[in-house]
């Protein structure tokens, strides 16, 4: 989707941080993340991790992301040290010894408006943007984030969008593919097309929680199962579809750096609003979120299948099955309710 892009210039995101601050200052935005597991050499990129060091318990996007660094030239990373995951403190690190400047961004944990106002401060200080350059900016983005909310609508409402598709364009919306016109005029092509579609017809309506999958192939399973994901909880929180006319607002409302408390009432007013049969907890390899599905569980009263996910690549065969075993339970719950 994305043109190529001049990696030397551009400012690497270790996670999801006020994007209107780094495209006000006139810079291209890279989710990292992103650039590791669609690059076709992904399995390489983590071989070329493990020969520089980290170890094989390393969770696969850590290295993945320091790879993706070193191997594109990223001279600049905004590393998000508070509200995502312990290991980026040493990986931002590591990047700074390899002459890559670091600049920390920090959620407090604690939700407080004022401490995450000084965060943006200081963003908006060292990338020499200007407020009245960000406010016109998160306008420009904000006509972008409520077709997003049309196109969610479209996949639980109207029923018109794939999981996959779903999952694409929202889990993209972190950094808008480097480049928001060229995203927002490949989002209205795809709405324009989506609306003529027949709307599908699935047996079970499912959520996907937790960090986005890195492996393929998730979704085109559950559908051809008979299953549809219409939830896709944090790539819709990277979207930020809550219309805040604030910033630091919009920050707030961002659930995932916070408690859980946030991420379960969202989740919560999914499984009523999208009529949804059943969640899908994936969680990742040698990560601490894991332990969240403790707390999903005590949670919802609704069935739960959780996924774990290790290396980018199709999905194994006991995974595969594991989805079937789901999705045939969960049709027959529908059957004889
Ligand atoms: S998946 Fe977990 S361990 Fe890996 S980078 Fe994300 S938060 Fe950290």
């Amino acid at each position: 989707m994305t043109e190529a892009i001049d990696y030397s210039t551009a400012i690497g995101m270790t996670s999801t941080i006020p994007v209107e601050i780094v495209l006000a200052a006139g810079l291209t935005p890279v989710d990292l993340n992103n650039t590791f597991v669609t690059s076709d050499e992904s399995e390489k990129l983590l071989g070329r991790a493990e020969t520089a060091g980290f170890a094989h318990n390393i969770c696969a996007w850590i290295k993945g992301i320091y790879s993706a660094v070193m191997h594109h030239g990223v001279k600049r990373v905004i590393a998000v040290t508070g509200g995502d995951c312990s290991n980026t403190l040493a990986l931002a690190e590591v990047l700074s010894r390899r002459g890559v400047e670091i600049i920390p961004f920090d959620y407090p944990l604690n939700r407080d408006r004022s401490s995450l106002m000084e965060q943006m401060e200081k963003l908006r200080g060292r990338l020499s943007a200007t407020w009245p350059d960000i406010r016109e900016t998160k306008k420009r983005l904000d006509g972008i984030r409520k077709k997003l909310v049309e196109l969610d609508r479209l996949t639980f409402h109207d029923n018109v969008v794939s999981g996959f598709e779903n999952h694409l364009f929202l889990v993209s919306s972190s950094d808008f593919n480097s480049d928001p016109d060229l995203y927002e005029k490949e989002l209205d092509a795809f709405l324009q097309k989506a609306r003529t579609r027949e709307s599908k017809k699935e047996k079970v309506r499912l959520g996907y929680l937790g960090v986005p999958p890195i492996f393929t192939e998730l979704f085109d399973c559950v559908e051809s199962l008979g299953g549809r994901v219409v939830f896709n909880e944090i790539q819709r929180q990277f979207s930020m579809p809550y219309g805040c006319e604030d910033l630091t607002e919009q920050y707030l409302k961002y659930t995932y750096p916070y408690d859980m408390q946030g991420r379960i009432e969202d989740i919560k007013r999914a499984v009523e609003e999208r009529r949804l049969d059943g969640l899908i907890h994936y969680t990742q390899t040698f990560c601490f979120r894991q332990i969240y599905d403790i707390i999903l569980r005590e949670s919802f009263s609704i069935p739960i299948l959780t996924l774990e996910g290790d290396r980018p690549g199709p999905l194994d065969s006991r995974t595969a099955l594991r989805i079937e075993t789901f999705i045939d339970m969960l049709t027959s719950r529908a059957v004889f309710a």
